[in-house]
């Protein structure tokens, strides 16, 4: 019934983005797409080629000629390759964290992966997520939702993650971090995040995953059914 659907999903860091559009990809039997992946790949290889967060020409060149896989699990764990080679633990790293925002503020970065997302949106029955989906992506999106949190919750989130995968977190510079990365997402020129006029806020500070979901899943179900 639900056949085709496009839904985004947008909002800043630790908001709780991920784990909703996960868990609402498996519910609608849908694609999960993350494009922070696609951007962290292209931080990732810059990186490891050396190349300057300064040099837009040759971070563009670089997000042409990248061969970037997303294979998603049954569970719906992303996992992702570069020229096949796997670099799902990889472009977690804080290191890619702390670069990533300044790959994705050059336009011509987001001219190549925007092309790619698309493409890999054209059939529909998707969840993509991101910063621009609901605004650049896909204006076409059959729902849009806009999912924040709380400054404190969000860095409380990422430090959950990044503790599990074996990281000793300072909750103060893990939170200046974020509003660093925020503050560049927000305010460059091309594709800035901010919520599609006709995307639905949701406040995820004092609600779980599990509650935004079925909240989702009512409205679409609820305009489809
Ligand atoms: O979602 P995640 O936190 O992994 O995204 C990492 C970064 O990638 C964001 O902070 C943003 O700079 C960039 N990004 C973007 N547009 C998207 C997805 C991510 O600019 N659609």
């Amino acid at each position: 019934m639900f056949l085709g659907l496009k839904i985004a999903i947008d909002g800043p860091a630790g908001a709780g983005k991920s784990t909703v559009a996960k868990k609402l990809a498996c519910r609608l039997g849908f694609l999960y797409i993350d494009t922070g992946a696609m951007y962290r790949a292209v931080t990732y290889e810059a990186l490891l080629k050396g190349v300057s967060m300064e040099d837009e020409i040759a971070l563009t060149d670089l997000a042409r000629n990248i061969n970037i896989t997303l294979s998603v699990d049954p569970d719906n764990e992303t996992r992702i390759f570069v020229d096949l080679m796997e670099v799902t633990r990889e472009i977690r790293e804080p290191v890619i964290s702390r670069h990533v925002s300044l790959v994705a503020r050059v336009s011509g970065v987001r001219r190549e992966l925007v092309r790619l997302q698309q493409q890999m949106a054209a059939a529909g029955g998707v969840v993509m997520e991101g910063r621009d989906i609901g605004t650049v992506v896909l204006p076409d999106a059959d729902f849009k939702f806009y999912l924040t949190a709380s400054p404190l919750e969000r860095a409380k989130r990422r430090a959950r993650e990044l503790e599990e995968n074996g990281h000793r977190i300072d909750l103060d510079q893990l939170a200046g971090e974020i509003a660093e990365r925020d503050k560049i997402d927000s305010t460059r020129v091309t594709d800035p995040l901010r919520p599609a006029t006709e995307a639905e806020i949701i406040d995820c500070s004092a609600v779980d995953a599990e509650q935004v979901v079925q909240m989702i899943v009512e409205k679409v179900a609820g305009r489809i059914g």
